[in-house]
C-alpha cells in the first residue's frame, strides 16, 4: 500500500496504526509519502519565527527539498541516495541556525522528526519505489482534486451532513480515480498501470476496439470486482468514443464498417495520447505510435494525408480525422467528404458498363490486420 499525507497528526498516526512503514523501500510493505509543499510551508513558518531573512528561508529550504533554478534542477537533501544522507545533512547542518536544526530534530506533536520523515518518507528511494519516476517526482497532496478541496468546494458556506460527504466522496474523489484507473488498464489517461501490473494492460489500440461490454468485463476481472460494484459510472469510463460525432452516426456507408470503425479508434487513441499540432501553412504534424505524418488543409474543413489509407479511402484516414476533430470541424468535413465521394462515385457509374457487376467502392478492400485481436486473448488473463 502506498499513500500520502500532508503531515497532519492524526491523519499520519491513523493510516500507519493500520498499514505501518519500516523505513527505506523495499523493505517495508507500505509507503508512506509525505507531502513537498506542506513541509516547505512548515519549514518557511519556522525560519520566519526564527527572523531569517527571506533570501536565507528560501536558500534553506532548496538545500533541503530541492529546486528549480532557470529549468534546472538543483538536488536538495531529499535527492540524495540512501547512504549519502547522513553525510550530507551534516553538510548542510553546517549553515543552519542551531535552532532550526533542533527543529528539524525534534518530536514534539509529530509521530517522527522532519529529519526522520525526510529519511522514510521523502527520500529519492523511497519514491522511485513508490512509482513516482526516476528520476522521481515529488510528491504533492495540495491538488485541487484532493479529497479535501472536493468537499471544501462543494460543501462550504453550506450546512451539510455526513451522508452528502460520503456521496461526494464517492461521486468525486473514489469514482474519479477508479475512472483514471479504468483509463490506465487501457493505456490512456494521464496515468500507467505500475510495473508489476504492467501485465494487465491492454494496448490502446485493442482497448479501442473492444466493446464497451467487453472492456467492463475486462476491467472486472483487473480490479477483482462484482458486477454490483463497478457502479453506473464505470460503464461510461470505459466507453473511450471521445469524438464528436461517434462512428455509429458518422453515416459512411460507401465504407467498410470494420474500415471505419478502426479509424475512429485510431483517431481516438492519436487525440488522446499522441499529438496533433499545427504547423505554418495550414499544415498539421500527426504523431501516431513512432510514426509522424503531415496533413494539409486543402480547403476549409478539408484535408489531405501522405499515408496509403488515406488513397485507398478517398480522403479518410485517423490522421484527417484527427485534425478534423482537433479543429472542431469533423461534422462539416465529413459532409464534405460525403459530397465529394458521391460526385466521384457517380461520374465512376456513368462510365462503368451496365452489366460491369459490383458497386465500385466494393471493390476496394482495405487490409487492417495489424489491429486484429481476439477477445479470446483478454479472457486468458486471471
Ligand atoms: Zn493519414
Amino acid at each position: 500500500m502506498t499513500y500520502g499525507t500532508d503531515g497532519e497528526l492524526a491523519m499520519e498516526k491513523g493510516f500507519e496504526s493500520v498499514f505501518p512503514i519500516d523505513g527505506v523501500p523495499p523493505s517495508s510493505a507500505s509507503i508512506h509519502l509525505r507531502c513537498f509543499k506542506h513541509l516547505k510551508w512548515d519549514m518557511l513558518a519556522e525560519l520566519k519565527r526564527l527572523e531569517q531573512p527571506k533570501g536565507k528561508q528560501n536558500y534553506i529550504v532548496r538545500r533541503i527539498l530541492g529546486g528549480e533554478f532557470q529549468g534546472k534542477r538543483l538536488k536538495g537533501l531529499v535527492d540524495v541516495e540512501d547512504g549519502e544522507f547522513d553525510k550530507e545533512w551534516a553538510n548542510i547542518q553546517k549553515e543552519l541556525p542551531p535552532a532550526f536544526s533542533e527543529w528539524m530534530k525534534s518530536t514534539k506533536g509529530r509521530i517522527r522528526s522532519h529529519m526522520e520523515t525526510i529519511c522514510k518518507c521523502m527520500l529519492k528511494s523511497v519514491r522511485i519505489h513508490a512509482g513516482l519516476g526516476n528520476p522521481p517526482n515529488k510528491f504533492n497532496n495540495q491538488r485541487s482534486k484532493s479529497t479535501n478541496n472536493v468537499v471544501k468546494e462543494e460543501a462550504m458556506r453550506k450546512e451539510t451532513d455526513q451522508i452528502h460527504i460520503h456521496e461526494l466522496i464517492e461521486e468525486r474523489v473514489v469514482e474519479d480515480q477508479r475512472d483514471e484507473l479504468i483509463k490506465a488498464i487501457g493505456c490512456m489517461g494521464k496515468y500507467r498501470l505500475a510495473e508489476d501490473f504492467k501485465g494487465k494492460a491492454v494496448s490502446p489500440s485493442k482497448w479501442s476496439q473492444m466493446t464497451t461490454e467487453q472492456r467492463k468485463e475486462y476491467t472486472k476481472k483487473v480490479l477483482h470486482m462484482k458486477q454490483q460494484n463497478l457502479g453506473p459510472r464505470a460503464q461510461f469510463a470505459c466507453d473511450v468514443d471521445f469524438m464528436s460525432v461517434p462512428v455509429s452516426k458518422c453515416d459512411l456507408e460507401d465504407l467498410p464498417s470494420a474500415v471505419v470503425k478502426d479509424i475512429w479508434a485510431q483517431a481516438n487513441i492519436i487525440l488522446e495520447k499522441y499529438n496533433v499540432i499545427q504547423l505554418e501553412n495550414a499544415t498539421f504534424c500527426v504523431t501516431e505510435f513512432d510514426q509522424s505524418y503531415t496533413v494539409k488543409q486543402t480547403a476549409l474543413t478539408l484535408y489531405r494525408c501522405c499515408c496509403k489509407l488515406f488513397m485507398s479511402t478517398d480522403g479518410l484516414c485517423q490522421h484527417v480525422v484527427s485534425v478534423a476533430e482537433k479543429m472542431k470541424a469533423l461534422l462539416e468535413f465529413l459532409t464534405h467528404y460525403r459530397e465529394k465521394k458521391n460526385k466521384a462515385s457517380r461520374v465512376m457509374f456513368q462510365k462503368v458498363p451496365i452489366d460491369a457487376g459490383e458497386k465500385p467502392s466494393s471493390t476496394r478492400r482495405i487490409n487492417f490486420s495489424s489491429f486484429h485481436f481476439s477477445w479470446e486473448d483478454m479472457n486468458s488473463i486471471n
